[in-house]
């Protein structure tokens, strides 16, 4: 929003995802929308970071808040995959939903007109989980 933060990255598909998980709500006001970077994005400027969970950060600008993107932290398959916020980017309207995820915890005042995928908080917690046999990539 003012500026201070640059973000150079190059979306791993053409698509947008939504969660609606209860900590997006509180921080994105709403959904969090974004793109998937492929690994060697940049950010230049004042870019502050927040450890919402034990397995995810958050990234902000120091200057204005604004909402930068969402990293995975914890080790193994999905270790560093960073979710952007689609609002950082011109054109990200022009992108399709292809997925909403905790569509659960999705307020009932609300909805995108959209037929994509859609996963329940378990479901993405069952995606997501360490696998037993500790992979690691
Ligand atoms: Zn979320
Ligand atoms: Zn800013």
């Amino acid at each position: 929003m003012c500026g201070a933060v640059t973000v150079t990255a190059t979306p791993e598909r053409p698509a947008v995802a939504a969660c609606h998980c209860e900590m997006c709500q509180r921080w994105a006001a709403g959904p969090f929308l974004s793109f998937q970077a492929q690994p060697g994005y940049a950010a230049l400027g004042p870019v502050r970071t927040y450890q919402s969970s034990s397995w995810a950060e958050r990234a902000f600008c120091g200057e204005c808040g604004s909402v930068l993107w969402y990293r995975m932290t914890a080790p193994g398959p999905h270790h560093g995959q960073t979710q952007i916020s689609a609002g950082l980017f011109e054109n990200a309207g022009d992108t399709t939903l292809s997925l909403e995820i905790y569509i659960d915890k999705k307020p009932e005042g609300y909805a995108f007109d959209s037929d994509c995928r859609k996963l329940t908080g378990a479901d993405v917690i069952e995606m997501f989980a360490p696998s037993p046999e500790g992979d690691s990539q």
